[in-house]
């Protein structure tokens, strides 16, 4: 048998891959798509690391990532994040992944760049702002010089669960022929769900697969009403939606409303550079208030904009526009999921034999809002330690991190799917429900509407992947509903300020409504 089994091929189920391989396991990778399909290609501004650069280090990492978290990351899992994440950034330089240097003729200084939320600059970025394609590449290199089986067009559609334990994954190709793969340990690799939305920067692949057959397993999962929706995406047809990364804001690129004000400076001490909440509310109060469908950014100031955005210059240029001379036009688009299957510090979910990485986990590191540039990070450190923890011969989870107040739980075998009836459900009416009622704004009507009306839409879900948005989407609602206060990307026009009662999360375990978790107080957190 298998040891290790690993769902999908981003920056988090390859690196769990490779070091799988490179440690001796025998491991297999299934991914719905081919090879390198997912969001992590798509990642343009980079990756955060304190690497030994003066005036930075790991303690103010952590200060920036837990301020943008709105008070609801865990702090050991965002300690774990930065101390081990330059070694791993290193890893994946030493592997060949090949990120862009200072052009000052110093070869081994590293080009850093700064995003929203960080006090310095810290980026690491590959070919101007194709980072993800760039790490992308280096991985599925390194993966096929391992012995991994690699296994391409393999929708995993459920969890194997016996006798509370995951014992491997039911998987189904084009052909529509299913199977059963089975393992000791399952590592869900399978990235988020920005597809709820209509108005997205993910790709077709990131429909909350893992946390949508988690969730039929019984297995703990959180914070799912926090969906980052990214401020700057550029306002076209085209979807995804081509992003204008924040390095853009970095170098100095400005938002302006209708009447080309710039308006950040009156909303964050940061101005333009105000973590991706605060922004992207900004944006949407300002739409919805003056009956708009975008603002502008303005990014005419940047020197050698083609040569440091070589892939934004494309995009832009494909819509007619000349980013030196023009205004872009941009809006919000849902862009990350902060929550997902809860684990511990080793990714350990909450029945043994399964674990989770990636976008798909909640490990606590990113809270009610992720910082820029955290998440591939996030993708190498804690699949790292995933594999070495499965390896070491962890059996079952620990008491830490998101897990910490999370009482492990029987989980079942998954909840079939019910037989559906009427015509068959779409993905765009999902879209729709989700962009017009449980968006970057939300109330307790829209919400109640959008519940109802996904409840219409559940029984027509045959297919799998909308059967999945249907499910993490009703889970958002649920959880948004419940919190009655606004905090990080959920905003709530109805309780428009931060609640010192919602320090905690909406955990799912069980069918119907969430429990809330409180955080562990400060004595308890030093306790465990
Ligand atoms: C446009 C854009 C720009 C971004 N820029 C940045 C950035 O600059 N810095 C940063 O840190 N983050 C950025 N992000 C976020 C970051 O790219 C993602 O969070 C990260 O790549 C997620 O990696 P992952 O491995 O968890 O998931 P993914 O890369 O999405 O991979 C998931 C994999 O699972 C597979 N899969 C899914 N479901 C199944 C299933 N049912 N069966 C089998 N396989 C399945 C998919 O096909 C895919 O291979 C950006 C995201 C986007 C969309």
């Amino acid at each position: 048998m298998l040891d290790v089994l690993v769902v999908g091929s981003g920056v988090a189920g390859l690196s769990a891959a490779v070091h799988a391989a490179g440690r001796g396991a025998s491991v297999a990778l299934v991914t719905k798509g081919g090879l390198g399909h997912g969001a992590t290609r798509y990642a343009q501004g980079g990756v955060a690391a304190a690497l030994e650069t003066e005036g930075d280090s790991p303690e103010l990492h952590l200060s920036d990532t837990l301020a943008a978290g709105a008070g609801l990351c865990d702090p050991d899992a965002v300690r774990v994040l930065v101390t081990e994440g330059p070694q791993r950034v290193r890893a994946l330089i030493d592997l060949g992944a090949e990120f862009d240097r200072t052009r000052d003729g110093e070869a081994a200084s590293l080009a850093l760049a700064r995003e929203g939320g960080h006090s310095v600059a810290r980026v690491v970025h590959a070919g101007g702002d194709a980072t993800g394609a760039e790490i992308e590449r280096a991985l599925v290199a390194a993966v096929q010089a391992t012995a991994c089986e690699i296994h391409e067009a393999q929708f995993t559609f459920d969890l194997l669960v016996e006798s509370g334990v995951c014992a491997g994954v039911r998987t189904v190709d084009p052909t529509g022929t299913a199977r059963e793969i089975r393992a000791r340990q399952v590592l869900l690799a399978s990235g988020g769900a920005g597809q709820m939305f209509s108005v997205t920067t993910n790709p077709p692949e990131s429909t909350g697969d893992g946390t949508a057959m988690a969730r039929r397993a019984g297995v703990a999962v959180a914070d799912v009403e926090f969906m980052q929706f990214h401020p700057t995406a550029l306002h076209t047809e085209s979807m995804p939606r081509p992003l204008l990364s924040e390095a853009l804001r970095g170098e100095g690129a400005v938002l302006r409303d209708e009447a080309g004000v710039a308006f950040m400076a009156d909303e964050h001490p940061l101005a333009d550079l105000a973590p991706r909440d605060i922004v992207a509310r900004a944006i949407a109060m300002r739409l919805r208030d003056r009956n708009l469908d975008h603002l502008w950014l303005d990014a005419t100031g940047i020197a050698e904009f083609p040569v440091r955005f070589p892939t934004i210059f494309a995009a832009v240029q494909a819509v007619g526009l000349d980013p030196t001379r023009d205004w872009l036009p941009v809006a919000p688009a849902a862009h990350y999921l902060s929550g997902g299957v809860c684990t511990d510090l080793d990714g350990a979910t909450t029945i043994p034999g399964l674990w989770a990485c990636g976008e798909v986990a909640c490990s606590g590191v990113h809270g009610a809002n992720r910082l820029a540039s955290n998440s591939l990070l996030d993708g190498l450190v804690f699949a790292h330690r995933a594999i070495d923890a499965i390896i070491d011969g962890k059996h079952g989870s620990d008491a830490t991190g998101v897990l910490r107040g999370i009482d492990p739980i029987e989980a079942h075998a998954p909840h079939p799917a019910g037989a559906s009836a009427g015509p068959a459900t779409t993905r765009a009416e999902v879209q729709a429900v989700m962009t017009r009622d449980a968006g970057v704004l939300r109330d307790a009507a829209t919400l109640a509407d959008a519940a109802a009306r996904l409840a219409e839409l559940a029984p027509g879900a045959s297919d799998p992947e909308v059967r999945n948005l249907v499910e993490v989407g009703s889970a958002l609602i649920a959880a948004a509903a419940a919190r009655h206060e606004s905090r990080g990307t959920h905003t709530r026009l109805d309780y428009p300020g931060r609640s010192a009662a919602f320090l905690g999360r909406y955990v799912f375990t069980r069918a119907g409504a969430p429990a809330f978790v409180p955080l562990p107080t400060a004595a308890e957190a030093r306790r465990s």
